[in-house]
């Protein structure tokens, strides 16, 4: 018989899989041994193999008994490798830890069982004794590092038939326990969204206003699939929320049966756990995007908690959403998907228009909360003294809740590079002639300078706006230490925690974190948008964005979309359970993103956005893929790739510039129309980075 089989070797050539012959049959997803160039090599069988005009060697041996992957998994890779076209070995990379995939399987544990309970006279041996009869059947590991035993101690009770060896294999003794998952009581409108979701054969969008309990709506629909003796999946949209996730889960199930997998655990830590999740009783995965792929066997259901988030698509190669991929997984195991969100994705707001996603909805904060109070403060007409960013309206608000023993979260924006030079009169950036993108502003000394980061070139700070003639010219785009600074000042007895991913560098210092704010131990929270946002802190009453920085700074069709999202997670933190208020402070107090996130209307921005996006032929309503290349030579590869792709274009349009952050040696290629990506089929695309349904274009 013939097989396919990917081996662990680096070589490019081979990143498909080779044709090995076996005697016997094997399981996709099955670990053996293969030969390779003289060379023994481990290698996963991916199914049956092509005759070959080449010499088909022999696989050398089976190493596993069970296969490592499902064959959902491996169906879900192959769709992988093609619709995002990359190797499968880039594809498998994200399933399975790397090499040696040996260390997976699990090991044989040495233990031992009690054979006749009688009295000794050693105080050590006589607690081994007493322990394996309490206990029943323990790993010897166990006794040594419980009982503080030695092989001396246990060496006399072996010889005299007292206890017994009996090893085992690893999670076989703790599989087929019962786990049940606590269900909250629904609200009348959360067990409506429930139901429909529960009955729906399609995969379902909840849509559900901040506060408005989709958790609890999660919970059931994970409780259904637990009862049914199935997996769940939950991913969360950045590793240091998988804490709070976590803490919200811990009550209602055994945290035995929950398992953590994200993209900052160490490789023992990962391989230790993917091998829990694969042979153990895991029923519950919470993790990040590449939670994904935990080695379930049973999935019941897939839930991607705020599934509008940028960080659900992968950067790297394979360039894969967690949100497209899900779908294909959930597909081959008969699994529930659930999307949840507050601001939907414009994608899956049209698949739920158009009839491919149930639509569910929670319209009301639960507990009769309100949504909170927003106020907008228009930057450009304060006067701020010393204290930019914080505006006397954000002072003030901070004191009275600092006299009311109440909270505040104040969000940062994560990107150092945009301080940029901003007109207060026009409004508009000051750009680079060469790029046509907002210069940033560098500091030496004294000096005070422009600099293009996309071409390098520098320019002095003009007198003048370019564009209208205003002196009124200002920096705008403040760090983090500075903002930390002015809180010290501006409320020098205040308690201040600082939330982003250079502080809290591991989940586990975000449980620290959020203890503080539990126990009303911090009064303000300053963090990044990434790290706040999802936070349920019942006393934080006190929500502010500094500077709003609304899809003025970068060229790209999905800003709008981004701040909108931004702006809307930042009046979900505040008033959860008391009333709250909510204050933006921001350069463009009229933008669409602004206006309908203060008054909370999500469904008209969404509409909106995707007529816009209809209109203008930018997805969702069409097709879109990013090619970069890098390299000195990039931006002369770039125009002959463009002119070759528009010679066999048929109707898509395609455009090249260099990236935002690239110094001039990183160039790409949008060709955006239906019928996209079948235009590679007929393009080299070596040397190219394909990006496909592409999210950060700049
Ligand atoms: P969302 O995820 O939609 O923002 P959450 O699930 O965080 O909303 O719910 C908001 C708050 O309301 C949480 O503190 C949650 O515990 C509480 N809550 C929501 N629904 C219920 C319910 N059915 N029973 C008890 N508490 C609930
Ligand atoms: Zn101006």
């Amino acid at each position: 018989m013939l097989f396919t089989v990917l081996t662990s070797a680096k070589s490019p050539g081979i990143a498909e899989g080779l044709t090995y012959e076996s005697q016997t049959d094997l399981e996709p997803g099955t670990i053996v041994s293969v030969p390779l160039r003289n060379k023994q090599i481990e290698g996963i069988v991916l199914g049956t193999g092509q005759q070959s005009t080449f010499d088909i060697k022999s696989i050398i041996k089976n190493l596993s008994e069970t296969p490592l992957l499902s064959t959902q998994h491996i169906r879900t890779l192959q769709w992988m490798s093609e619709y995002y076209c990359c190797s499968l070995r880039h594809a498998l990379r994200v399933a399975l830890p790397s090499p040696p995939w040996e260390a997976l399987l699990p090991k044989e544990i040495e233990g031992f069982t009690l054979e006749k309970k009688t009295e000794v006279r050693g105080a050590k041996q006589q607690a081994v004794i007493d322990y394996l009869d309490q206990h029943g059947w323990t790993s010897w590991e166990d006794l040594r590092t419980e009982l503080g035993v030695t092989r001396a101690t246990i060496k006399p009770l072996l010889e005299k038939e007292i206890i017994k060896h009996a090893n085992h294999r690893e999670f076989e003794r703790n599989n087929n326990q019962e786990v049940s998952v606590t269900r909250p009581t629904l609200t009348e409108e959360q067990q409506a969204a429930y139901e429909l979701v529960k009955d729906s054969q399609k995969p379902s969008l909840l849509f559900g206003v901040t506060g408005s309990g989709k958790t609890e709506v999660y919970t059931n629909l994970i409780a259904d699939a637990v009862a049914e003796g199935k997996q769940a999946i939950l991913l969360v949209p950045e590793i240091l929320l998988t804490e709070a996730t976590i803490q919200r889960f811990s009550h209602g199930i055994d945290p035995e049966s929950i398992a953590v997998l994200h993209s900052r655990l160490t490789p023992a830590k990962r391989r230790e756990t993917w091998k829990k999740i694969r042979f153990g009783k895991v029923k519950l995965v919470i993790g990040s995007r590449s939670a994904l792929f935990a080695p379930v066997t049973n999935l019941g259901i897939v839930v991607i908690d705020e599934e509008h988030e940028w960080t659900y698509k992968n950067e790297q190669t394979p360039r894969y959403h967690a949100r497209e991929t899900a779908q294909k997984l959930c597909e081959e195991f008969g699994a529930k998907l659930v999307l949840g969100s507050a601001t939907p994705s414009i994608e899956s707001w049209q698949r739920a228009k158009d009839g491919s996603f149930t639509l569910a909805k929670l319209s009301s904060r639960y507990g009769g909360a309100s949504m909170p109070l927003v106020k907008v403060v228009d930057l450009a007409q304060v006067h701020f003294g010393n204290n930019y960013p914080f505006s006397n309206t954000l002072i003030d608000a901070i004191k009275d809740r600092l006299a009311k023993h109440e909270q505040t979260v104040l969000f940062l924006n994560r990107r150092g590079h945009s301080t940029s030079l901003l007109c207060l009169d026009c409004r508009r950036r000051v750009v680079s002639p060469d790029s046509h993108l907002p210069f940033t502003v560098h500091k030496r000394g004294s000096t005070v300078y422009l600099q293009d980061h996309t071409t390098g070139a520098t320019a002095e700070i003009p007198e003048l706006c370019p564009g209208c003639q205003s002196t009124r010219l200002h920096a705008v785009g403040a760090g983090t230490q500075k903002v930390e600074q002015l809180l010290d000042s501006l409320f020098p007895s205040a308690r201040v925690l600082r939330a982003d991913s250079d502080t809290l560098s591991h989940p586990e210092t975000m449980r620290a974190l959020l203890e503080k704010m539990q126990n009303n131990e911090a009064d303000i929270l300053l963090g990044t948008q990434t790290v706040v946002k999802g936070l349920d802190l019942p006393n934080v009453t006190l929500a502010g964005v500094l500077v709003a920085d609304v899809g003025m700074s970068l060229p790209h069709f999905r800003a709008g979309e981004r701040s909108f999202q931004l702006l809307t997670q930042l009046t979900g933190r505040s008033g959860r359970h008391k009333p709250g208020e909510v204050i933006i402070q921001t350069f463009r107090p009229d933008a669409p993103e602004v206006k309908c996130a203060a008054l909370h209307e999500t469904e008209t921005y969404i509409e909106k956005e995707l007529s816009v996006r209809t209109q203008l032929g930018y997805p969702p309503s069409t097709e879109m893929v990013r090619l970069i290349l890098r390299g000195p030579d990039a931006k002369m590869r770039a125009e002959v790739l463009a002119a070759s792709l528009l010679e066999t274009s048929d109707g898509q349009a395609v455009s090249y510039s260099p990236t935002l952050f690239g110094g001039g040696n990183e160039w790409h290629i949008f060709i955006r129309g239906s019928g996209a990506k079948k235009l590679l089929s007929s393009t080299d695309l070596s040397g190219v980075v394909v990006d496909i349904d592409p999210m950060d274009c700049v």
